[in-house]
């Protein structure tokens, strides 16, 4: 396949001040196109430091993708900078300039003097119409093999669009270029290597087949990638993989693809016309937040408590006091109650109840990560379940709403 790499311009990337998610969103493209990237590299404002790499990547790749630096101000460097790598001048388009005039007209505004630079680019190169302000191009480099190297703005919704409109169609004409799916299967209630003793042996070791693992802080994301000669081949060719690992996996399969948990639990409580109340201490709603995130959540989501405070369990929700003072706001007895005055209070046919202590420190001498969850069922009976949740405190919310959400799956 081809090889690409991906070039982030701009001092503020090298500064910490702005995180390069340009070169995820280009490198994610790039590879649904069968090229595959290489390397990605940030780059300062500095013409030199600029040309440099374009120099050393020029002898490594067959495709450059530049994003950034294509502003009217001096610190905008990407026109200069791959002119001089190609040993060209920059050449001004008038039509261009018109575009970019358009372009400002169009918002109500004049264009700056200054901005009419951005009509330089450098000689030879295939211009790009803006969809900003900022016009973008393809040059190829011509030593030491060709390279075709793409700038494109740096503005996010710019770059894709350009990218879309004038980057892909060149793109996907390279001789060799091959299509390539990527399943996702979403795994809950299991460390990653664990994951991987299971996931291993099936898929670890297939020709065509790229496997990878995605750690989120509620979910470990085994993630299939497979290619073939188009779209169709590839995905007939993952199913059967998919299958087998989906299979090996068992009940820790909590969605396939874009599917997330939540809307798992959604479609299998609409598949039965059921519903859904939540009242949430340590989580504070997340549960129900990630419920009504979902497009349609109003047929399977009725409604949810949020009952931090101590005090706010028994004033507000219900719960018995002497059950507060003898067992802890923490604890089996007050989940189980809280998940049953859920379902009473909203008229749900089932409710859920998360406890816990989500730290940085103990709380009552719990230790950090103690937490239940419980489940009301519509037959009244309320299942209870306790254990230590690992993680730092945002890990241990999202982990405890995926325990929760997880009893409607089973
Ligand atoms: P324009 O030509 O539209 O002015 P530009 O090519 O000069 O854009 P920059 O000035 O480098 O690009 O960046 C413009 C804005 O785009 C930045 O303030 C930032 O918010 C966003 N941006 C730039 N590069 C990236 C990146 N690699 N990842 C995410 N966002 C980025
Ligand atoms: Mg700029």
């Amino acid at each position: 396949p081809a090889r690409a790499a991906v070039v982030s311009v701009g001092s503020e990337l090298l500064l910490g001040d702005l995180v390069d998610t340009n070169a995820a969103w280009v490198s994610s493209k790039l590879r649904d196109m069968g090229v595959e990237v290489v390397h990605h590299v940030a780059v300062r404002d500095d013409t030199e430091e600029f040309v440099e790499v374009l120099a050393w990547l020029a002898e490594r790749v067959h495709v450059i993708v530049c994003g950034g630096g294509l502003g009217p101000t001096s610190d905008d460097r990407t026109r200069a900078a791959i002119a001089a790598a190609a040993g060209v001048a920059l050449e001004h388009h008038d039509d261009l300039e018109e575009a970019i005039l358009q372009r400002f007209a169009s918002m109500g505004r004049r264009m700056p003097p200054q901005n009419a630079k951005q009509a330089g680019i450098p000689r030879g190169a295939r211009p790009f119409p803006p969809v900003g302000t900022a016009p973008g191009f393809a040059l190829t480099l011509a030593s030491p093999k060709p390279t075709r190297v793409y700038a494109l703005p740096g503005v996010p919704w710019e770059l894709q669009q350009l990218f879309h409109r004038d980057v892909a169609p060149e793109l996907q004409a390279l001789a060799g270029a091959r299509a390539t799916v990527t399943r996702v299967v979403h795994v809950i209630g299991m460390g990653e290597s664990d994951v991987a003793q299971v996931v291993e042996p099936i898929a670890g070791d297939r020709d065509g087949v790229t496997l990878s693992y995605l750690a989120r802080s509620h979910e470990i994301q085994v993630r299939l990638t497979v290619s073939a000669d188009d779209v169709g081949a590839a995905r007939g060719a993952s199913q059967p993989l998919l299958d087998e690992v989906i299979d090996a996996l068992g009940g820790a399969v909590a969605g396939l693809d874009d599917e997330q948990l939540e809307d798992v639990v959604l479609r299998l409580l609409g598949d039965r016309g059921e519903t859904v109340a939540t009242a949430e201490s340590a989580t504070a709603g997340d549960i129900a937040a990630r419920l009504g995130a979902v497009p349609g959540a109003s047929h399977g989501l009725v409604g949810g408590m949020v009952v931090y405070d101590t005090e706010i369990k028994h004033d507000v929700l219900g719960v018995d006091r002497e059950l507060l003072d003898e067992h802890g706001p923490v604890s089996e007895a007050v989940t189980r109650a809280i998940a049953q005055l859920a379902r009473e209070r909203f008229g749900a046919d089932w409710g859920i109840g998360v406890t816990g202590c989500a730290g940085p420190t103990e709380q009552n001498g719990q230790p950090v990560g103690t937490a239940f969850w419980a489940l009301a069922h519509p037959d009244g009976h309320v299942e209870v379940h306790g254990r230590q949740i690992p993680g730092d405190r945002g890990q241990i919310i999202k982990r405890l709403g995926s325990a929760g959400l997880d009893l409607l799956r089973r």
